[in-house]
């Protein structure tokens, strides 16, 4: 077993190594601010499983290790999870529903990002009651849980069937090409981080969470935490994503057209606000599978 742990933590801190670039989804910086966001907000219990269940080379960051899920995707042995990064539903109908949409493209229910937030946190929940043996698949649940909330958080993840959440649309990003989905994934976020704060993502990410702690959103950041059961919960975000995908995303968007300012200075606070969603939902769950015996009552899925 020892052996087995040690070659999986190694697989680990190869990858991150070698391949920081291959992110396709929620982009990397998008995956690293709901990170952080949630490790700000964990409580003490919360933060001790954290720091317990990460390898020792992030140093307890676990935003390190947050994009991991889109870099092993396409590797054989976890080729498996590669559907469950988003959620396709039918086209123009702008709605979710967990027995049509969560399944993969063969059918297979519960193979969505929702059926995978579900079936993470599940097992995470029982931390507190395992062993030592069951240490490295607990890594493993941590890792997809908080990649995932990110991911049903991110509107084009829960987009239509046709245009692949909207990868299929082609079209400019002001001057280089791009697509829709990758506006929603990253673009947004590097051309708020390079117009508004130098480059710099800390501060984007400051600036997201100031809106929270003291701003905009902070009547809002309460009922974003409400959840009693996780099934609910998850059905309630995907709702939220491709509802902001029908009116924001794909609204008025023809393939081929350069989108620019307008559609910049629209979206982007949807974006941003998404990203604090992500981050405040990812620590509750996080808050709530970790937390001490006596909030077990409280917990989100039956132990
Ligand atoms: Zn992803």
């Amino acid at each position: 077993m020892a052996l087995i742990r040690l070659s999986i933590i190694s697989c680990l801190g190869f990858f991150m190594i070698n391949n920081y670039n291959a992110v396709q989804a929620w982009s990397k910086e998008g995956h690293v601010m709901t990170c952080q966001i949630a490790q700000e907000l964990l409580s003490p219990d919360a933060a001790h499983a954290v720091q317990m269940l990460l390898p020792d080379y992030v140093k307890g960051n676990l935003s390190a290790l947050c994009v991991w899920p889109d870099q092993i995707r396409h590797w054989y042995r976890y080729r498996w999870t590669s559907p469950l990064h988003f959620i396709d539903t039918p086209d123009d109908a702008c709605s979710f529903d967990y027995t049509r949409d969560c399944h993969d493209s063969n059918g297979m229910v519960d193979m969505c990002v929702a059926g995978a937030i579900k079936n993470f946190t599940s097992q995470l929940s029982h931390y507190q009651h395992g062993t030592s043996d069951r240490r490295y698949n607990m890594t493993e649940a941590l890792l997809f849980v908080s990649h995932f909330m990110g991911d049903i958080h991110q509107p084009m993840h829960v987009g239509f069937t046709t245009d692949e959440g909207g990868n299929t649309i082609d079209l400019r990003w002001f001057r280089h090409k791009s697509n829709l989905h990758h506006v929603w994934d990253r673009e947004i976020i590097l051309t708020a981080a390079s117009e508004l704060y130098d480059k710099d993502m800390e501060s984007l990410q400051k600036a997201i969470q100031a809106n929270f702690t003291h701003g905009l959103w902070s009547d809002d950041v309460n009922s974003w935490k409400d959840c009693d059961d996780i099934s609910n919960c998850v059905n309630k975000y995907a709702k939220e994503s491709i509802a902001l995908a029908c009116k924001w995303g794909y609204e008025g968007v023809e393939a081929g057209e350069t989108l620019s300012d307008d559609y910049f200075d629209s979206r982007m606070p949807i974006v941003m606000k998404r990203i604090a969603q992500g981050g405040v939902r990812l620590s509750m769950i996080l808050n709530r599978v970790f937390g001490s015996s006596s909030s077990l009552e409280d917990a989100l899925v039956p132990t």
